[in-house]
């Protein structure tokens, strides 16, 4: 679901906005579109703590991405390194498509009102 963002500015701003988005629209190239999951979990040892009252072992840090409606590609992120490499990857992916969302939101108002998209 997209963020809905102000279109009810004048041209000019809307235009400037455009100009501003244009700028900062860069594809990292760790650019990742997924989610990092925190998890808490039991093991399989009857007599562990996790098993009577004690806190379950994690946290666990899962790199989920869905592919499809029921498919999804998930597994586990052991190192440290590696969820840092996930949180910045998916924050590089996030901010593009939210850019390119609302250069997508300010075209459509453009194009509502006769205006050309393809000049800046
Ligand atoms: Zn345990």
């Amino acid at each position: 679901m997209a963020r809905i963002h102000n279109t009810a500015k004048s041209t000019l701003a809307l235009r400037q906005r455009k100009r501003f988005l244009l700028s900062q629209l860069k594809v990292y190239p760790d650019s990742l579109r997924a989610s990092l999951v925190e998890r808490f979990s039991r093991c399989g040892k009857p007599n562990c703590r996790c098993h009577h009252r004690g806190d379950k072992h994690g946290p666990f840090y899962y790199l989920t991405q869905c592919l499809a409606l029921g498919k999804v590609n998930k597994f586990l992120l052991k190192e440290d390194a590696q969820q840092q490499t996930a949180r910045s990857a998916i924050q590089h992916y996030r901010q593009f498509q939210e850019h390119l969302e609302e250069l997508s939101q300010i075209n459509a108002q453009l194009l509502r009102r006769g205006e050309p998209l393809d000049n800046d």
